[in-house]
């Protein structure tokens, strides 16, 4: 367990990200292995027998997801999801820039896999510099044969478009993203239908995460069988986690499936800033329900741990923070983005994320009441559990209720009288 290089192993080369390099050290070897060696159903086979989850938020296994994929004449779609907008997450961000050939090698075998001919890279507005990266790596690939009509002579035709979001959170969920792709207002979709029987344009289509494709060429080239021995049984291979917040050396590392978060924060990342006591870690990205200090240290970085302690994984933004931080402040300034970024669809949403927002902010400033403490909670529970389209109304639920629970004394000292908080 601890550092594991897989997918940035060269990540020092300074042109790791042109063609050129990628090759230099066995780039698109697996493409061709997958185009000549082996069916679709071989490489959905191969990607299930790895294990692989999806690396975007939800975890979902991804030759699963590949399977579900209905044979019919329709066109099938492939995108990737590069959308980058969770509160502390920044680790695509490193693999756009620094590995867009692997990312296209690992779309191309994903789209042999469901019998895809056109793919789209959807990266977030403010990536500019990751958009020109890809956008000039898609013309070299097109320019050597790697994508387009008839790919080395191998008889199969893929197109990859590079699309630029413009900014809204919400355009990372699928459907949203999805409706943005088509040119409408990005708001998510009511499902089912999935995408997997009607995405874009109303047909069969799979997105996946940046992470989640670039790990595709690691395990057609080594098998399935192989991957699957990195990390933990339920949890394989490994995961990039970008660490923020009190920690001496915040940055991505990429680390084994099942290492201890202990390892993470002290040995990898240095210990806490100033070499103050950790008062609480923030696990998955700013939707996933915050742990206690005592719980960060008997947590493994791999999704059942971090499940077994009601968080999750999610985007891998890990949230360090020291007992400087102030949970007041950092749990209105999530509900704030959460209110900013609703899509105003759902009732629940829409106004549930304002109410939440606002009264946290009266408890910040010293205005706020058991009352509204518990006004929250109330909220809480009408925004959570199915009330609305998308997750983005229990995403704020799951940033603001736990840290209310968990460090209700912090809270409670900030109300107008000092009054303890019942839920
Ligand atoms: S839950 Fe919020 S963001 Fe999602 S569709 Fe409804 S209003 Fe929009």
């Amino acid at each position: 367990m601890g550092l594991k290089t897989l997918l940035t192993t060269h990540v020092g080369a300074a042109d790791s990200h042109t063609l050129n390099h990628y090759r230099s050290v066995g780039g698109y070897e697996s493409q061709k292995k997958a185009l000549t060696e082996m069916t679709a159903e071989q490489i959905v086979n191969d990607v299930k027998n790895s294990g692989l989850r999806g690396r975007g938020g939800a975890g979902f296994p991804t030759g699963n997801k590949w399977g579900f994929i209905p044979k019919t004449d329709k066109p099938k779609y492939l995108i990737c999801n590069g959308d980058e907008g969770e509160p502390g997450t920044f680790k695509d961000r490193l693999l756009i820039e620094k590995f867009p050939h692997m990312l296209i090698e690992g779309m191309v075998i994903a789209a042999k896999a469901i019998d895809s001919h056109q793919g789209y890279i959807y990266i977030r507005g403010e990536f500019h510099k990751g958009i020109r990266i890809v956008e000039e790596a898609v013309e070299e690939a097109y320019k050597a044969g790697l994508l387009g009509k008839n790919i080395l002579g191998l008889g199969y035709d893929f197109d990859l478009a590079v699309y630029s979001g413009a900014g809204a959170y919400i355009c990372g969920e699928e459907s949203a993203l999805i409706n943005s792709l088509e040119g409408r207002r990005g708001h998510p979709r009511l499902k089912p239908p999935f995408p997997a029987v009607s995405g874009l344009y109303a047909c069969p289509t799979v997105v996946n995460n940046v992470e989640t494709f670039c790990n595709v060429p690691h395990i057609i080239r080594m098998t399935g069988e192989e991957y699957k021995k990195i990390g933990t049984e339920k949890s394989p291979g490994t995961r990039l986690f970008a660490v923020s917040g009190h920690v001496k050396k915040p940055g991505i590392y990429e680390v084994e499936m099942g290492t201890p978060m202990k390892e993470l924060i002290y040995d990898i990342c240095g210990g806490i800033k100033n070499d103050g006591t950790l008062k609480a870690v923030i696990p998955g990205g700013s939707s996933s329900p915050i742990l206690t200090a005592e719980e960060a240290m008997t947590a493994t970085m791999d999704y059942e741990s971090i499940a077994s302690l009601k968080s999750m994984l999610g985007s891998g933004a890990v949230i360090i923070l020291s007992e400087s931080a102030d949970l007041v402040e950092t749990t209105y300034r999530l509900a704030e983005f959460y209110s900013h970024e609703s899509c105003g669809q759902c009732t629940p949403c829409r106004e549930g994320t304002h109410w939440v927002k606002d009264l946290l902010h009266k408890i910040k400033v010293g205005e706020g009441t058991e009352k509204d403490v518990e006004l929250i909670f109330s909220l809480s529970r009408n925004m959570e559990g199915g009330t609305t389209i998308c997750p983005l109304a229990d995403a704020c639920v799951m940033a603001v209720r736990p840290t209310m629970t968990k460090f209700k004394g912090e809270f409670s000292t900030r109300l107008k009288k000092e009054v303890s908080i019942s839920h």
